[in-house]
């Protein structure tokens, strides 16, 4: 246990926790917030997680997914407990929709100590350019986050955030000090968020997000899950994919058009047909003008295929995960025709070897 941050006491004597937009009150002794891993103990708020984990991974960057970070390199992936959100298709539940009970400071699913110095000195053996917070919500660890991103600064080592991104302005301007990229699920409108992830404001407040992330200099990658019936809209694609235009230009903010696939609370849903993602990427490729945007979560080489926006060939080929093709040069300029083209970073090629799952 570890007393949070991003909390006040009010005069009345209710603890008001201020990490994300949810402003969860905590009245009574042992209360929980909707994330399930912040608790009232006396007259302090406690992050019930900080430094557990249900489990890690060596991941490739790509499967945050991250196109345009370090390609190649390994991720030190680290999960634990607990969401803001409670999505129908959450692909984790069995972790992001495991919550602490009220007055009770047992894990509601066993958790591995891994105090932030072990998750350095980890993703330093296995020779991982950065640690990813990632398989449940980040932020709502985010003094973990924070602490373990420091100490990995120290190192040399990368930190990358795969969010919802629904936090508030001020944490999320801490958490920035230490952050170099992020992926950031923008999931649907705001009927979306409210009947499929139980939220209010999840378009404004992400939309926000991201924002100040960009405003911050770091480097970041859209995801939209399309969900059949639910967000598989053409107006939706090129809503998502004309305000990227518009906040950032063509180039600055890949954006990904991954598939669904049947699960937790919607198993009634048909997966999303390849045809949906393939019309969602020319739509914001064609129609709107963004220079690099990919499909996930199925296998289609074109895709997976970075082009260059100049001449059009491409330049960095993947299949899945891996990458099988780079013709950028060391400064990441088209081996054909010299545009720079929009990468954080080297290529590692060497780590591929590396990513096995615990
Ligand atoms: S972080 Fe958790 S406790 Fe805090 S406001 Fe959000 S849901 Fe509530
Ligand atoms: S925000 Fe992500 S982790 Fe949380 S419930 Fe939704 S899909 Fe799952
Ligand atoms: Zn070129």
């Amino acid at each position: 246990m570890k007393e949070a941050k991003w909390w006040e006491l009010r005069t009345d004597g209710v603890i008001q926790c201020k990490l994300c937009p949810r402003h969860c009150v905590f009245k009574e002794e042992g209360d929980v917030g909707a994330c399930g891993v912040r608790m009232r103990i006396g007259d302090k708020l406690v992050s019930l997680i900080y430094g557990k984990t249900s489990g890690w991974a060596v991941d490739p960057i790509e499967k945050k997914p991250l196109f345009h970070f370090y390609p190649g390199s390994a991720a030190f992936s680290i999960g634990t407990v607990g969401c803001n959100f409670f999505c129908l298709h959450c692909q984790n539940w069995f972790i992001s929709q495991a919550r602490f009970k009220k007055g009770n400071t047992t894990p509601p699913i066993p958790l591995d100590e891994l105090p932030p110095k072990r998750a350095v000195e980890l993703a330093k053996t296995y020779n991982c350019t950065s640690i990813a917070y990632t398989y449940n919500e980040p932020l709502i660890f985010a003094e973990y986050v924070y602490d373990t991103a420091k100490l990995a600064e120290k190192e040399g080592i990368k930190n990358v955030l795969v969010t919802n991104g629904y936090v508030e302005e001020e944490p999320l301007r801490d958490l920035m000090k230490v952050i170099d990229a992020a992926n950031v699920d923008l999931k649907g409108d705001e009927r979306f968020y409210r009947e499929v992830c139980g939220v209010r404001d999840g378009f404004e407040v992400v939309k926000r997000t991201i924002k100040t992330m960009k405003e911050n200099g770091i480097h970041v990658e859209v995801t939209c899950l399309i969900i059949p019936g639910y967000n598989d809209k053409d107006e939706f694609f090129e809503s998502v994919a004309k305000w990227i235009y518009d906040e950032f230009g063509p180039d600055a903010v890949p954006l990904h058009f991954t598939a669904f696939y049947p699960n937790y609370r919607m198993t009634n849903v048909p997966p999303t047909p390849a045809s949906a993602l393939l019309r969602a990427r020319k739509i914001a490729m064609k129609r709107v003008g963004l220079h690099y945007v990919y499909t996930g979560n199925i296998l289609h080489t074109e895709g997976e295929t970075t082009f260059c926006p100049s001449c059009e060939r491409p330049v960095i080929r993947r299949r899945g995960f891996s990458i099988v093709e780079y013709k950028l040069d060391e400064n990441n300029r088209c081996k054909y025709c010299g545009t720079r083209i929009n990468i954080v970073g080297k290529y590692k090629p060497e780590s591929s070897w590396l990513f096995f799952y615990l």
